[in-house]
């Protein structure tokens, strides 16, 4: 299990500095404060900190609970931690994992490429076509790799991972 100084660099390297601000402050409060309050301690743009809550409540960090103001008619939403468990920190873990498979999935998709049959050395097209399709290591003569195969596997994966995540956010400890 991460420690919190490990999540809050995870929140920071995907969410951004605001994000882990407004994590950092509702973890020292250990309550629930509106947008307004968050930003009046922290010194942030209220739409700054709204950004920042509501990506953080996409990755199932921070829920909210909403009570309409008597004075304005308006919303006011209550934000609080919503991981109390380690359920919360293998949810996030699954989502990185999850991205990283899409980022795969893309490069894959949008490139086609050869492997040297010698050194197994492998090469995109522009690599390849640079090179007249010849190694550049031993001057063996490229192969072009179907890689259907491998974008079915991360598909697959990437649909088992999606079901999983759906079905740990409707359980009630999330
Ligand atoms: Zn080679």
């Amino acid at each position: 299990m991460p420690s919190l100084e490990e999540l809050l660099d995870f929140i920071e390297t995907v969410m951004g500095p605001y994000a882990r601000k407004v994590f950092e402050y509702l973890v020292e409060l250990g309550e629930e404060a509106s947008d307004s309050q968050i930003s009046e301690a922290l010194g942030l743009k209220v739409n700054e900190v709204r950004k920042a809550l509501y990506a953080l409540s996409e990755y199932g960090l921070l829920s909210y609970r909403r009570v309409r103001s008597k004075e304005t008619g308006w919303f006011i939403y209550y934000w609080r931690i919503n991981i109390d468990d380690i359920n919360g920190i293998l949810l996030l873990r699954k989502k990185e994992i999850l991205k990283k498979l899409k980022e795969r999935l893309n490069y894959e998709s949008e490139n086609s490429f050869y492997y040297c049959p010698v050194d197994g050395t492998r090469y995109t097209f522009d690599e390849a076509f640079e090179n007249g399709f010849i190694c550049p290591r031993c001057g063996a003569e490229l192969i072009y790799i179907d890689n259907e195969k491998t974008k079915k596997i991360l598909l697959e994966r990437i649909r088992i991972l999606e079901e999983e995540l759906r079905r740990e956010l409707r359980s009630p400890n999330n």
